[in-house]
């Protein structure tokens, strides 16, 4: 959702006249998007506003802003720690960063504004696309639950939801530009159409989506075990278009941890849907979030969460420590787990998760696999010489390609190929040999276009959306990698795209 917000603050300051800073260059403008999920995303902002602090120093006209979660929740302490940072804006707020850049400037101080409700919904502002073939669609923002480890809902409010109509123009100008793929987002979209009237909302969604022609990969997430109802498992099996893939949060195995969290579903309701699932979508990739350390969590407690990862055979798993988030009742809850303890349990699920997600990755090994090439999701790709891309069930696919197709722009992020997996590994697959078929994209001649225009590659050809580094008078790139942004990514147990 954070890198989905980085591309409408990106479009917004592009349309306000901003231009990509080059990939190394001093930018006169940096904004740090940031996450307060976990505690780590706070230390992370002050640490890479302290890297920056020397070379705002030496250029003072450069501006530094900072927005999303964590700006929500600490707002003018931001100001108090790093008095060089010049905005601050909140998660209701996004559209007004270029007015607010523009005051500080004015004004020569810093601007500090935090709406306490939903402004504009961001998805009526304009977005700069980190790529061509895959695009984030909100179909709601906030959320009414009240898990008790959780912040978002005191960040970013109740849940507001989309019209299912403005939801599919958004998707189907998508695809009109090339996009293959979309993914729709919310924090649980399976409470999307209760606010509308019409708690079916989002199973007609996904069988709408599958009505768009051009529109080859429909994803979503995250759904909520509580709320996840079989016209969803029907409209994802009968939907062709919609990826065999699902990426539902377990948070623990056990019933009284659950009932702590106030997770009003229970493990055997888990295991029910991950059992209809299976038996709709025999070929479903099912990952999760779980949770290690919550207060009270005993060695029993723990022992019921590795019952179900091995039960539910999860393709991937995003796995944390419990974080206290101020203000979140559990932060309030006797009984914390010794960090020694919880660094214990965490090494012990996440070496079970990795024999899991490898097993069920060698079981992939011999089948054909449709893969959409990508930009950025193989590290070692240059020294490899590999591509990589994902398979329809959201697993990450590096290959070897031969022959041909091995020359360099003949296969383009965004075009569509076949080839035969030959290894599983506990993170990926590989798919070494030739080429079964390979379908020449829009979304892979606007890589290509892109590519040839040269200095807004970084950004344009599908590198992931992330920081921005900008300044005012040309244009914008989205400089992956830079530390202009802190998304707090989870550590990443899984093969599949899991986000
Ligand atoms: N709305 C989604 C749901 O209900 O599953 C999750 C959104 S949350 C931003 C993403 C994940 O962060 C959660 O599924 C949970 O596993 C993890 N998370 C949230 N709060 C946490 C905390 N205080 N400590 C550790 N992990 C946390
Ligand atoms: Fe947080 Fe997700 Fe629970 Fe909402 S459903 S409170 S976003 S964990």
């Amino acid at each position: 959702m954070n890198v989905h917000d980085s591309e409408r603050l990106a479009g917004l300051l592009e349309s306000a006249g901003y231009v990509p800073a080059a990939q190394g260059a001093d930018a006169d403008v940096v904004v740090f998007n940031t996450c307060a999920v976990r505690e780590n995303a706070d230390n992370r902002l002050y640490g890479n506003l302290g890297h920056l602090y020397p070379t705002k120093k030496n250029n003072p006209g450069m501006q530094i802003a900072v927005g999303g979660c964590l700006a929500q929740k600490d707002r003018s302490v931001i100001i108090d720690r790093a008095p060089w940072v010049d905005v601050v804006f909140g998660t209701h707020n996004l559209h007004r960063l270029p007015v607010l850049l523009e005051r500080a400037r004015h004004n020569a101080a810093a601007q500090v504004e935090i709406a306490e409700a939903l402004e504009v919904f961001p998805s009526s502002l304009p977005a700069r696309r980190a790529s061509h073939h895959s695009a984030w669609v909100s179909i709601s923002v906030g959320c009414d639950n009240t898990c008790t480890f959780c912040i978002v809902p005191s960040l970013r409010g109740g849940e507001r939801d989309r019209r299912p109509g403005d939801v599919l123009a958004e998707v189907e100008a998508l695809v009109a530009d090339g996009a293959l793929e979309i993914t729709l987002l919310g924090q649980n979209v399976n409470s999307y159409g209760r606010s509308l009237g019409d708690p079916g909302a989002f199973a007609r969604l996904l069988r709408a989506c599958g009505n768009i022609e051009g529109l080859e990969r429909v994803r979503f997430t995250s759904p909520h075990p509580r709320d996840f109802t079989d016209d969803v498992i029907e409209a994802m099996a009968q939907t062709p278009n919609v990826c065999p893939q699902l990426h539902m949060p377990l948070q623990s195995g056990s019933d009284a941890v659950l009932r702590r969290m106030r997770r009003s579903y229970r493990r055997e309701r888990f295991l029910g849907i991950v059992e209809r699932v299976r038996e709709a979508i025999p070929r479903a990739a099912i990952t999760t979030d779980i949770i290690v350390g919550f207060p009270g969590e005993t060695e029993e407690d723990f022992a019921d969460t590795l019952d179900v990862v091995r039960a539910a055979r999860f393709a991937g798993a995003f796995t944390f420590k419990y974080s206290p988030r101020p203000g979140t009742p559990a932060a309030e809850m006797d009984g914390a787990v010794d960090p020694a303890v919880v660094s214990e349990r965490y090494e012990r699920l996440a070496s079970l998760q990795d024999e899991m997600s490898w097993a069920e990755n060698r079981a992939q090994v011999g089948r054909r696999v449709e893969i959409l090439v990508s930009e950025g999701e193989g590290r070692k790709d240059s020294e490899t010489g590999r591509l990589s891309g994902r398979a329809r069930d959201g697993r990450l696919v590096h290959l070897l390609v031969t022959g041909p197709h091995a020359q360099d722009g003949v296969v383009r992020p965004g075009d569509v190929i076949e080839a035969v997996v030959t290894r599983g590994a506990p993170h990926h697959l590989t798919a070494d040999g030739p080429l079964h078929s390979h379908r020449r994209t829009t979304a892979g001649d606007a890589w290509e276009a892109a590519r040839s225009r040269g200095s807004e590659a970084g950004s344009e050809a599908g590198s992931e959306a992330g920081p921005e580094v900008l300044s005012p008078a040309g244009s914008m790139s989205a400089g992956s990698g830079q530390p202009a942004v802190s998304l707090g990514m989870p550590t990443l147990r899984t093969g599949p795209a899991a986000r």
